[in-house]
């Protein structure tokens, strides 16, 4: 019998962890694969997440300080894109499925989960594995897992776990805090000191993800509520989800969680009075954007750069393909210079420019090639300033955790020097500038493929941001969507 010192423990604990996480875009051309996950399996997973600012890094730095056994199963994500094939998905499932009940018997489960994920034909990802976890094992064994703040929460989803712990930040800059955060409750659970209970309220209101940030607008309204709320006696944690619209599939919509102490009357109202707040300011979601031409002449005539262009509508975090064409062919028309642009997926082009070799000249047309959503290719001629594999550790939000935007080239067009990549990025953390030979502090003009991630990282020296609208599948004009699916009515496609 194993007794684990200062967290009174009689029993070693024996906790499965696992993650799969996607931010799925239904209106997405580019079907997701099990590889796009990059998944790692059994020990490798504590070897590649631990010691991470992730979820799953909070998870294994809490199980190894109470002393517990990790079992660890599996932990997959990939960047978005659109729904990830059915085999697949099966696959991931009984993966985790296998591990519950091969590793057991287990004490607990703890799960890093995105929440808006959506497979072939299944629109509840994460309730379909919950769902078949619960049933492997029984309602004795706690599941508790994180969400990201853009998750489409389900009923299914709050059935089949005892605690969730939501994101408190956007960007994202809690992943492993919350990750500490469900792993001490979870080890309370075990401990017999808390029980925790779940309450969902679920609003029919899909805001675009635009002004979701926890710095400023109704979100910090929200969770300022949140954390009165959380100081009261037995509230565990309060979660608001603002959610993921560019699903089309009857779960989207934002979101409050509250999970208490074992009362459900206090879970309740409280998910209620705060879901009544979250519908009362929707309207402040909304934001109006600026021009494209706009948006470039007001850079090339700031005076200091940096000046960050967000290209938010083709936002490779958002399961945009990040090619789109549109900003950069306004800032060559304008002959503008000592821009760094990040990026333009294209493998294609990457190819080239390996032939071509540093300092050799490409003339290729670029960029707009995966849909017809983007803008159409650009013809240009630069160039090949560098090479790189396009590999690079995160400093920003995810620090220590490898990145691989496939092998990648950056194009010198007259002053304008695009990162071309084999992978969709969304270049968040401003390493890949530097890895690929730039300084992004150094440039007039930045132009980003996301829609707020950057910000945590690039703010602290960017001059301006300007939110641009160009044509896209994460624009936050949601009426160029054709929804089919989703419970009407439905705010703001209909005023409800
Ligand atoms: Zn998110």
């Amino acid at each position: 019998m194993a007794v684990a010192g200062d967290t009174c423990l009689v029993l070693k604990l024996r906790i499965a962890i696992a993650r799969m996480s996607h931010e799925t875009n239904t209106f997405s051309t580019v079907q997701t694969r099990l590889a796009d996950y990059d998944p790692c399996y059994d020990d490798a997973v504590v070897k590649v997440y631990g010691g991470t600012k992730t979820e799953v890094g909070g998870f294994i730095d809490v199980l190894r300080r109470v002393k517990g056994e990790i079992v660890p199963i599996l932990a997959a994500s990939a960047t978005p894109s659109g729904p990830i094939i059915r085999r697949d998905f099966d696959g991931m499932v009984e993966r985790i499925v296998d591990g519950v009940r091969e590793g057991g018997p287990l004490d607990g489960i703890l799960l890093s989960l995105h929440g808006a994920m959506v497979a072939d034909g299944v629109a509840e990802a994460e309730g379909t594995l919950l769902q078949r976890i619960r049933r492997q094992v029984g309602a004795s064994i706690p599941v508790i897992c994180t969400l990201d703040l853009h998750a489409m929460v389900s009923a299914l989803m709050v059935a089949n776990v005892d605690a969730i712990f939501g994101f408190d930040t956007n960007p994202h800059i809690d992943q492993y805090e919350r990750g500490v955060e469900a792993a001490e409750a979870l080890v309370s659970t075990l401990e017999g000191r808390i029980h925790p209970v779940v309450a969902l309220t679920k609003l029919p209101m899909m805001p675009p993800t635009i002004n979701m940030r926890t710095t400023e607008g109704p979100m910090v309204k929200l969770f300022t509520e949140a954390r009165k709320m959380e100081a009261m006696d037995n509230v565990i944690n309060v979660s608001v989800f603002g959610g993921f619209p560019y699903a089309d599939v009857e779960r989207v919509g934002s979101s409050v969680v509250v999970v208490t102490d074992n009362d459900v009357a206090l879970a309740e109202r409280l998910s209620t009075e705060l879901g009544g707040l979250c519908w009362r300011l929707r309207r402040e979601f909304l934001k109006p954007l600026v021009p494209v031409k706009t948006a470039v002449e007001r850079a090339v005539h700031a005076e200091e750069g940096p000046i960050i262009l967000a290209d938010v509508a083709d936002n490779p975090g958002g399961g945009a393909p990040g090619d789109g064409t549109v900003i950069l062919r306004a800032l060559l028309e304008k002959g503008v210079t000592n821009v760094g642009f990040a990026g333009i997926k294209d493998p294609e082009a990457v190819q080239r420019a390996i032939e071509t070799g540093v300092r050799g000249t490409l003339r290729m047309a670029i960029g707009g090639k995966t849909d017809t959503f983007h803008g159409d290719p650009v013809e240009v001629q630069g160039t090949v300033r560098t090479l790189t594999d396009g590999r690079f550790i995160h400093k920003a939000a995810r620090a220590g955790l490898m990145a691989d935007v496939g092998r990648t080239a950056v194009l010198d067009v007259n002053g304008v020097e695009i990162i071309l990549t084999e992978k969709s990025h969304a270049p968040n953390d401003p390493e890949v500038f530097r890895r690929n030979g730039m300084e992004p502090q150094d440039k007039k003009i930045l132009v980003l493929k996301s829609r707020g991630h950057f910000r945590a990282a690039y703010e602290p020296f960017a001059k301006a941001i300007i939110e641009v609208d160009a044509p896209g599948l994460t624009s936050p004009n949601l009426q160029l969507f054709e929804y089919t699916r989703v419970l009407r009515p439905l705010w703001p496609l209909d005023e409800v």
